[in-house]
């Protein structure tokens, strides 16, 4: 069992020769998989030695390879074959990989990447004669698609606990609300009775249980086709999935007219939201006179990390009498948020920073009454503008060919309505 040994660092291995006894191999750390649950694992067991190993805490596919003991000079290439065809960036911990060797373990022959319980990613080593090349084979297990509607009024909870209190997975809510967060403030407009509708499109497949079939949903390919939302304060939002080829980044959800309702992670700018001064006229704390407030007032004791709302650029770090030391960060759709009254500036012009990464402390610098950050928005011709009222950072909009295809596809969703029997989504 010389060969079994070998592997122990990976979690499990699969010696099953002529003859040769299976053993349990020796596990450094975490328990063993079993391999029932990996499908492809049962074709390779009797001519080759069997890998099984998942992603840990803060690893990427790169380390895997290590511990699977890929070649150092294959593992680019293995990769660049398998990232061609399979979403890598957004790997969790225990998603499963393996590595499939030859019997005396001096050649890889498969690297595999199991993307979930249906689709199975096999990266295959051939060796010519003086050369080695890799393809790819995409195994798909059979399955249907479902649709289901979920139609309700808002009760007292919010819309996000009462769409997880009609079963719909928590992935599938929460993307629906980050698709209507894009256009509504829940906290302020969501009102009881408020109307919703979503519809669904599930994976449905089959499993053989004690010699009976048996129908499961595969949870994480549930999608959301259609949102609505509509109610007392919130005129009428529909938002419809738009589907344009694989990992292109204008998959996302629309409304009708092509906007992108993509919520790009707008967050507050302090760990505790106290409002102690909202946008708009007032008298003003130091020079007593009536004039308006181009932003909001948080309460900050000084020292307080403050926090980009979302990724961009810093066009700004710097110091006037009035805004104290500052700091305005430019987004991508050319909206700028700014930072003001900082006691210290963490980040430099021309710096990308990210949603929620710490850019400055918080001060009472500049003309200000006492500690607090003061917090503003700027659209791109350079007026202020309530930063309350800003929702999202928007992407550019569907025309052209895109638009048309978005029309395709709601005519879809439409057909997929009159099958379910119920009236479509008034346009
Ligand atoms: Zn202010």
């Amino acid at each position: 069992m010389v060969k079994v040994r070998f592997f122990t660092v990976a979690l499990i291995a699969l010696l099953t020769a002529a003859g040769c006894k299976k053993e349990a191999p020796e596990v450094a750390g975490s328990a063993p998989v079993p391999v029932a649950e990996v499908p492809a694992a049962a074709a390779f067991k009797d001519t080759t030695v069997f890998l099984l190993d998942s992603i840990r805490k803060g690893e990427g596919p790169f380390n895997l390879m290590e511990r699977l003991r890929v070649d150092r000079q294959l593992r680019q290439r293995v990769l660049y074959a398998l990232a061609n065809e399979a979403d890598l960036t957004t790997l969790k911990v225990g998603e499963k990989f393996a590595a499939v060797y030859n019997m005396d373990t001096t050649r890889i022959l498969e690297f595999i990447y199991y993307e979930d319980l249906l689709t199975t990613h096999r990266i295959r080593i051939l060796r010519g004669a003086d050369s080695v090349t890799v393809d790819h084979v995409l195994d798909e297990k059979p399955s249907r698609v479902r649709h289901q509607l979920i139609r309700g009024a808002l009760n007292a909870g919010t819309l996000d606990a009462e769409l997880k209190d009609m079963g719909m997975p928590p992935r599938v809510a929460q993307l629906a609300m980050n698709v209507l967060e894009c256009k509504i403030s829940f906290r302020s407009d969501a009102r009881i009775g408020d109307k919703f509708e979503l519809l669904m499109e599930e994976t449905i497949y089959t499993d053989t249980v004690d010699g009976a079939a048996v129908e499961h949903v595969l949870n994480g390919r549930t999608q959301l086709l259609y949102v609505m939302y509509a109610g007392e304060r919130v005129k009428g939002l529909h938002a419809y999935k738009y589907f344009d080829g694989d990992k292109s980044s204008y998959n996302a959800h629309y409304t009708e007219e092509g906007e992108a309702l993509v919520f790009l992670g707008l967050r507050y700018p302090l760990d505790k939201i106290h409002v102690t001064s909202p946008y708009g006229m007032r008298r003003h704390p130091v020079t007593g006179q009536n004039a308006m407030h181009h932003g909001i007032d948080y309460r900050a004791a000084v020292g307080t990390p403050v926090y980009a709302v979302a990724e961009g650029r810093v066009t700004k770090s710097t110091f006037d009498e009035l805004s104290g030391h500052y700091i305005a960060v430019r987004h991508n759709d050319g909206y700028s948020s700014y930072y003001m009254h900082l006691s210290k500036k963490s980040v430099a012009v021309g710096a990308l920073v990210k949603a929620r990464q710490v850019i400055a402390l918080s001060g009472n610098t500049g003309r200000s009454g006492g500690p607090h950050l003061h917090f503003g928005f700027k659209q791109p011709n350079g007026t202020w503008m309530n930063p309350g009222s800003k929702r999202m950072i928007a992407t550019p909009k569907l025309s052209g060919d895109k638009l048309d295809k978005l029309g395709e596809q709601i005519a879809e969703i439409r057909r997929i309505y009159k099958e379910l029997d119920v009236p479509p989504p008034a346009s």
